[in-house]
């Protein structure tokens, strides 16, 4: 037991494979991707033969299921684009598959962000006996592990949730994104919506902003988004009375990102241009630097945590859960930048806890619904150490 196929040869693809790679308990491992080439390459990169490259296009079911059958793989890691996400889910329900994932599932014509969909697949996952871990990266992913193991450790009720994202790296470029620029754009130019008082409440892009500390950052400019994760912890904390999520970003990408909306580039329906149909966002990205390429010159760090306020035995709390991450010695290591390393390091770690029975049941889950400290303890071990601090100002 250990064989894995990994889906997508993007950034995220190339640190989880690399990662997969470094641990023996995956015994077999397979990356396949729509472009073969790039699948190659990575392989080759990590060379001796561990992993084995091959081509899918996982828009097709039929495609997805072939290569399962041949492969037979115990868990599938979806590291393509959240528009794969129920292809690859229905594939691994034909084949008797478990699934992880660190997007939530976008239809590609409306930017938006629901788990409906993949919570639709409860049943059957569970009927069929198969675990489906879903938002195993960063954030999701690790943010939420950090909310569950505060809420079991620290606090009797946690209350009020903010999850910060700062990334204080500089890669040289006037504007680039850090990970795919179509699922980037389509995220930090949606409208503000966050939890409160049994609600959400919904603002206008970028509207609420103000300056956080960083650790070994500093301050910086922060503005609250909507984030996928908010969805699932609002209804697996209920007692949470406020949940939001802020991230950073400097001027000059924000001036980028308005020039880009106000001229139509961020366009997601199709026009006709010279007879063809293009989707603007889609050729912005042929132009945009590949955000696998921003590696070499990123200098910098990440620093991505949950500050928490809420009860313990009847007085009030806070508590600072982080993680730094470095672009050089992540591309040091793996060859991509931070904000890949640190997504394809969980979704390691989240499969390591799926082959090892810790983080298998039946169905369904969210990352915050499985026992958070074996995934912390080996998050650690695996290249992203974390850290703590209590009854700070949380300057939230
Ligand atoms: P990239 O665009 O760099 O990589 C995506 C990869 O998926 C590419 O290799 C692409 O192929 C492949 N792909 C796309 N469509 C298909 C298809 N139909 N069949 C097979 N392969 C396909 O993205 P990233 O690596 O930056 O991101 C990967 C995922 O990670 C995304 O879902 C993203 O949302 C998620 N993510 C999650 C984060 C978190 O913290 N939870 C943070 C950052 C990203 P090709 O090379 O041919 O284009």
């Amino acid at each position: 037991m250990g064989r894995v196929i990994i889906i997508g040869a993007g950034g995220v693809g190339t640190v989880v494979a690399h990662k997969v790679a470094q641990n023996p308990e995956f015994t077999e491992i397979l990356l396949a991707s729509r472009t073969l080439s790039k699948t190659e390459a990575i392989a080759a990169a990590i060379g001796g033969g561990r992993v084995k490259a091959a081509r899918v296009d996982a828009d097709s079911v039929p495609e997805l299921v072939e290569l399962f059958n041949a492969f037979k793989p115990d868990l599938v890691i979806n590291v393509a684009l959240p528009y794969q996400d129920l292809t690859i889910m229905g594939a691994c329900l034909a084949c008797g598959v478990n699934y992880l994932d660190t997007a939530n599932y976008e239809p590609k014509e409306e930017a938006k962000f629901e788990y409906n969909w993949q919570w639709a697949y409860q049943e059957r996952f569970r009927q069929a006996g198969l675990t489906a871990i879903l938002g195993c990266g960063f954030d999701p992913g690790v943010t939420s592990v950090f909310t569950a193991y505060a809420a079991k450790h620290h606090f009797d009720e946690i209350q009020y949730l903010d999850i910060v994202d700062c990334n204080a790296g500089d890669h040289g470029k006037a504007f680039a994104t850090n990970f795919n620029p179509e699922i980037n754009i389509r995220e930090v130019t949606q409208k503000g919506k966050y939890w409160e008082n049994g609600q959400w409440v919904y603002t206008a892009p970028h509207e609420i902003h103000k300056a956080l500390t960083y650790p070994n950052i500093g301050p910086k400019e922060s503005y609250v988004i909507y984030h996928e994760e908010l969805e699932s912890l609002v209804k697996n904390y209920p007692s949470l009375k406020r949940a939001r999520f802020w991230m950073t970003f400097g001027q000059e990408y924000l001036t980028h990102l308005r020039v880009i909306q106000n001229i139509g580039m961020a366009r997601i329906d199709p026009i006709v241009y010279n007879g063809v149909e293009i989707v603007p966002i889609q050729f912005l990205k042929a132009v945009l630097p590949d955000p696998g390429e921003l590696g070499a010159n990123y200098k910098g760090e990440t620093s991505i945590g949950c500050r928490i306020r809420g009860l313990r035995e009847g007085k009030e709390h806070t508590c600072y859960i982080w993680n730094n991450a470095d672009h050089e010695v992540a591309y040091k290591e793996t060859g991509t930048q931070a904000v890949s390393y640190t997504t394809g390091v969980p979704a390691t770690v989240g499969a390591l806890m799926f082959l090892r029975g810790e983080w298998r049941k039946p169905g369904v889950f969210n990352v915050e619904e499985f026992n958070p400290d074996p995934f912390l303890e080996e998050l650690a071990k695996q290249g992203l150490p974390w850290h703590e601090k209590f009854d700070i100002d949380l300057e939230v």
